[in-house]
């Protein structure tokens, strides 16, 4: 008999992204139009989920909707954002994590800047799989579609995308949305979610990649040595395989002596599992909380980074006052917290509500993988949010 795990579907996170006004709202309504004729879903109209309600993600106000469906393969998690400051919000701060994105594109305009930004995003923040709807298909006769879908193509491959394999999908969402069956209608609507079923894999916890675990806790265990707490992001950990503790300016060269998990012992744990380690010869002064244990020479130690960050508007409880160069405050990633510097490229300025790259220096070494999101705090409340782009070593 099979358990109650087995029996549900597996779930996957996607969103749709592009330029305003060139039809992501009325494709997710139409989604859930066409899927409820199936039992599927429940029908949410257009302005339910353009009057999404207001989010609290991690201090930072996010207008988004959540939009839950199934096909007969996954159930999906939704995101639409009403505004295009809500879409870079949304991405930056990671507050929904897409396995994969819908890119729409108004077949009458083609490509745009916002088309262009959010797959900047998209890409910075490691989504890997796009499908293209070229949307308002009832507007335009086929070769501009085609021209669009070369053009589409080709934007994706710029941007380190496999545009020359995406599924790309002609339709009008707004006709599937008002129950017309053809080709471009609901038909268009069945075709795209086929495509994603298909071409966007279901999120796997990666247990074959290099061991990674950032430190949640650690604790001395009397006659025994130092015990260190944290949930496996990726990799398999092996009992008597070397690791390295690695953050705050230092690496220490250990052994894995003792893997527990609720307070049993194991020989391995998998990404995904929380669990507490023995490491052999590492004293608890030399442990802090945000320190990363990892296989031997997977991770690099630097204070030197590129990022994309956000500022947050003084509506949204962020700074009045612009951000200049050689601004201090602490940053928060993963586990840890530590001073940093920022500096603006050319001496510019970044005004409260913009994004912008920026140059982070920690005041110590750390581990930070590109896509790794952060936030700088002002007197406990989040000021700015933002994603590593670069590590310079
Ligand atoms: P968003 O800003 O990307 O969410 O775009 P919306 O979904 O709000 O659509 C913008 C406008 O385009 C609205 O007036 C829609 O009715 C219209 N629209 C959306 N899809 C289609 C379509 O397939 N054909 C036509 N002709 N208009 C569309
Ligand atoms: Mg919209």
């Amino acid at each position: 008999e099979k358990s109650n795990q087995e029996n549900l579907k597996p779930h996957c996170n996607i969103g749709t992204i592009g330029h305003v006004d060139h039809g992501k709202t009325t494709l997710t309504a139409a989604i859930t139009k066409v899927l409820e004729k199936r039992g599927l879903a429940n029908f949410t109209s257009y302005d339910e989920i353009d009057k999404a309600p207001e989010e609290k993600a991690r201090g930072i106000t996010i207008n988004a909707a959540h939009i839950g469906y199934e096909t007969s393969k996954r159930t999906y998690a939704h995101t639409d954002c009403p505004g295009h400051a809500d879409y870079i919000k949304n991405m930056i701060s990671g507050a929904s994590q897409m396995d994969g994105s819908i890119l729409v594109v108004g077949a009458d305009d083609g490509q745009m800047p916002q088309t262009r930004e959010h797959l900047l995003l998209a890409k910075q923040v490691g989504i890997d799989k796009i499908v293209v709807y070229i949307n308002k298909a009832d507007k335009v006769d086929n070769e501009i579609l085609e021209l669009v879908e070369l053009e589409v193509r080709e934007l994706l491959c710029d941007f380190g995308f496999d545009g020359g394999n995406c599924p790309v999908i002609y339709g009008s969402a707004l006709k599937a949305l008002t129950g017309d069956e053809s080709e471009i209608g609901e038909q268009s609507i069945l075709k795209l979610l086929d495509a994603i079923d298909n071409y966007i894999p279901t999120p796997q916890r990666d247990v074959n990649g290099p061991l990674l675990m950032p430190i949640d806790n650690f604790f001395t265990v009397p006659g025994r040595g130092s015990v260190v707490v944290g949930t496996i992001k990726r990799g398999t950990m092996v009992k008597n395989s070397d690791i390295e503790l690695l953050g705050f300016d230092q690496k220490f060269k250990s052994t894995v002596s003792d893997i527990q998990i609720f307070k049993k012992s194991y020989n391995k744990a998998l990404a995904g599992e929380n669990v507490g380690v023995l490491l052999r010869n590492i004293k608890i002064k030399n442990i802090q909380r945000g320190m990363l244990l990892c296989a031997p020479n997977t991770e690099t130690l630097s204070n030197h980074f590129e990022a994309n960050m956000y500022l947050l508007s003084k509506a949204e409880g962020g700074r009045k006052l612009p951000l200049a160069s050689k601004y201090i405050q602490q940053i928060y990633s993963r586990t840890w917290c530590i001073p940093a510097r920022i500096d603006l490229e050319n001496s510019q300025i970044l005004m409260p509500g913009d994004h912008g790259k920026v140059r982070i220096t920690l005041f110590k070494k750390m581990v930070m993988s590109i896509g790794q999101p952060f936030t700088f705090r002002e007197q406990g409340t989040t000021v700015a949010t933002g994603i590593i782009t670069k590590r310079f070593d």
